[in-house]
């Protein structure tokens, strides 16, 4: 049977950047990945947006490892002339209510060591962005935007310069965890043995998860999903900067985001799904989209949006309760050595790749 020292499960922005960071520590490192490319899950159907860090519960682990992931993921694109751009955005509030609650971000955000951030009034932000409409707003400038499969190309290339490498089209059927390591079994009925194992299989880390023998029931989590379809606008973005509302219960709000090339879209929005393959986004709910958008941009024409794409975000919690954080999993919380698993890595999940990343492998180091 062959044996590996780690092995990774998916190779999505999150698995790479781990696989990556125990690469360069040193260790013997294969990626396991379902599809036959990397990326092609969440982390091809999100905003790529580089986040601040604002909204999260202070002391969250999506509050610090977005702080420090966003720093992380900036340096490394200027290392590397990844396409990003710091455009900076500007959360908008577009009723009296909304204008108490920007002050309210600004606190938030601050807790979590985001200091940046600047009020502006409706003149202001109109003078940054003259086709918005808003009564007031919040420009971040430390947000910004990242060319997402240029970033996942550059860690999969370190990864194999370091010596490590991906098995495409190779899904992991079940794993067998003991006190030697572990036994993984591919769909194929390929066998491997491994001495440290990180789940980052995405959407689908907590239904493989309940095929681990030694890891008890009471650590995998049960999934829901959240679906985010978005709307694409024809010709250029009227805005240079990210256009968002004051956040709802569980998304940001219809949003405007631009790409690289200067395309925008809106959304995504929330849509409790049954399964993580529904990625049909439904012409219908655009009509619920020109609404939201003519809050903050009344000139959106009839017409102008059309579907886009849609992505799923791995909730851990369902529709009405509150937001949960990123679960990071070692040995010391499910007794499994070797063992990590990722579950609910949603937003800021892109942002945050390369702290998880470190934070994962410094858990491995100590012997989690
Ligand atoms: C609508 C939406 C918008 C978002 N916008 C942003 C944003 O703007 N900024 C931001 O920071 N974050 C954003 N996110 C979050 C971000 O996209 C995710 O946190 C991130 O992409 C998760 O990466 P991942 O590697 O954990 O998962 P994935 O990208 O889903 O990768 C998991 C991989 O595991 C593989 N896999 C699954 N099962 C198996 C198996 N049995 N064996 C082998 N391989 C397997 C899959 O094929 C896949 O390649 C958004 C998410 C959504 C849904």
């Amino acid at each position: 049977m062959e044996e590996v020292d780690c092995v990774v499960i998916g190779a999505g922005v999150v698995g790479l950047a781990t696989a990556r960071a125990l690469a360069l520590q040193g260790r013997e490192v294969m990626v396991l990945e379902a599809a036959s490319a990397i990326g092609t899950g969440t982390s091809s159907r999100n905003s790529e947006v580089i986040h601040a860090g604002i909204y999260y519960p202070q002391g969250s682990l999506k509050a610090r490892l977005c702080v420090e992931g966003k720093q992380l993921l900036y340096a490394y694109c200027e290392e590397r002339g990844i396409g990003h751009s710091r455009c900076g955005k500007l959360i908008v509030a577009t009723s009296a209510a909304q204008v108490v609650q920007l002050q309210a971000i600004i606190e938030k955000a601050a807790a979590n060591g985001v200091h940046d951030l600047v009020l502006l009034t409706r003149d202001e932000a109109r003078a940054l962005e003259p086709a918005l409409e808003c009564m007031a707003a919040v420009h971040s400038p430390g947000t910004g935007i990242v060319d997402s499969h240029a970033l996942m190309l550059s860690m999969q290339g370190d990864l194999e310069n370091a010596g490590g490498m991906v098995a495409f089209n190779s899904p992991l059927a079940h794993a067998v965890f003991s006190q030697t390591g572990a036994v993984l079994t591919t769909v194929d009925g390929t066998c491997l043995n491994a001495n440290t194992v990180v789940n980052a299989a995405g959407l689908n880390a907590p239904l493989l998860a309940g095929k681990f023998e030694g890891l008890p029931a009471e650590f995998v989590p049960v999934s829901h999903y959240a679906k985010g379809n978005y709307f694409t606008l024809a010709g250029r973005s009227p805005f240079g900067r990210l256009i968002y509302p004051v956040p709802e219960a569980a998304g940001l709000g219809v949003h405007l985001t631009i790409d690289l090339g200067g395309q925008a879209k809106f959304g995504p929005d929330v849509q409790w799904v049954e399964s993580a393959d529904d990625l049909v986004v439904d012409a219908a709910r655009g009509e619920a989209f020109y609404a939201e958008v003519r809050k903050y941009w009344p000139a959106l024409a009839d017409g102008a949006l059309q579907p886009g794409y849609a992505g799923i975000r791995p909730k851990l919690h369902g529709p009405g309760e509150p937001a949960g954080d990123f679960v990071i999993q070692g040995s010391l919380d499910h007794g499994v050595r070797g063992l990590v698993n990722l579950f609910g890595i949603e937003s800021p999940g892109l942002t945050s790749c390369m702290a998880i990343a470190r934070c994962v492998s410094e858990m491995l180091q100590n012997r989690h």
